[in-house]
């Protein structure tokens, strides 16, 4: 356990809270494999538990976090030659930018979900360079990131993470890991970007939105929830059950309804 003493206070708006066991961060370093050359960023480095270990194999590594009163810590802990410190809010990065031309970034982080989930979609959105993501967070959200069909974890969630990434739990930790210690477990993650996407541009407004309406309402039937877009007749020429629940369908299912709405121009 590292010295919980020496933590700054932990602030529950900015969702904090500080892995404590070094197991843990070795087990995190160790699914990460960071090596010299890779263009790594850490999003919200807190009191720098996780930073250090990386510190330790990368000559070159970028921080951005949100609170103030973490900055100077995390200046302290390395040259700035070493270890650039950005203090933002990650979902205002624009993550080419921080790349550089050419240059193709690893992103890692210990997020609160609310953060997490909705930087992983800011970030798919400039999924051309972006190498790969590891995150720590809520394992119930971990759970649903990774669902299959037919499963109650999958909904809309599932399907959109999927259609733009591999996506992999890669193990659980306890909340006896953090301090403070939080109510629930969390789960470790990695996102791969699709590349070449499985999402042409053009369907990708079209898939997002016929998935949200898929999901509207879970307890409906598929026809129900798509009422007004697609008849009964045209989810059976999809192929598609109309009296199925939209959990059950797959990948493939939710692309071609997405080329329906597109061709119709709903
Ligand atoms: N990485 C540290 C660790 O594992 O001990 C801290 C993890 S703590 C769960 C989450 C960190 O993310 C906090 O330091 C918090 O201030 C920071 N944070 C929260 N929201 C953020 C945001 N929108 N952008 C950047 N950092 C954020």
């Amino acid at each position: 356990m590292l010295q919980e003493g020496r933590l700054p206070r932990a602030k529950k708006r900015f969702g904090q809270n500080f892995l404590v066991q070094p197991q843990i961060i070795a087990r995190i370093v160790a699914a990460i494999r960071p090596v010299p050359g890779d263009q790594l960023v850490e999003i919200g480095p807190g009191p720098g538990a996780l930073t250090k270990a990386l510190l330790r194999l990368l000559p070159q590594l970028t921080v951005v976090e949100l609170d103030r009163d973490m900055i100077a810590g995390l200046h302290a802990l390395a040259s700035p030659e070493q270890l650039q410190v950005i203090q933002a809010d990650a979902l205002e990065i624009d993550f080419p930018a921080l790349a550089g031309a050419g240059n193709i970034l690893r992103v890692v982080g210990n997020l609160p979900y609310n953060v997490a989930t909705p930087l992983i979609f800011h970030i798919l959105e400039q999924a051309e360079q972006v190498r790969d993501m590891h995150f720590m967070l809520q394992k119930e959200v971990v759970d649903r990131m990774v669902a299959v069909p037919g499963t109650k974890a999958y909904g809309r969630l599932s399907v959109m993470i999927q259609a733009h990434c591999a996506v992999e739990s890669l193990f659980t930790v306890a909340p006896g890991n953090f301090f403070p210690v939080p109510k629930v477990d969390s789960a470790f993650m990695r996102l791969v970007p699709h590349r070449p996407g499985l999402l042409p541009l053009h369907l990708q407004v079209p898939f997002a939105r016929i998935v949200a309406t898929s999901f509207a309402q879970r307890r409906k039937t598929l026809a129900n929830n798509l009422r007004g877009i697609l008849s009964a007749d045209d989810l059976r020429g999809l192929q598609i059950d109309p009296g199925c629940r939209a959990e059950t369908l797959d990948q493939a299912a939710f692309f071609r309804l997405a080329e329906a709405t597109a061709e119709q121009g709903k």
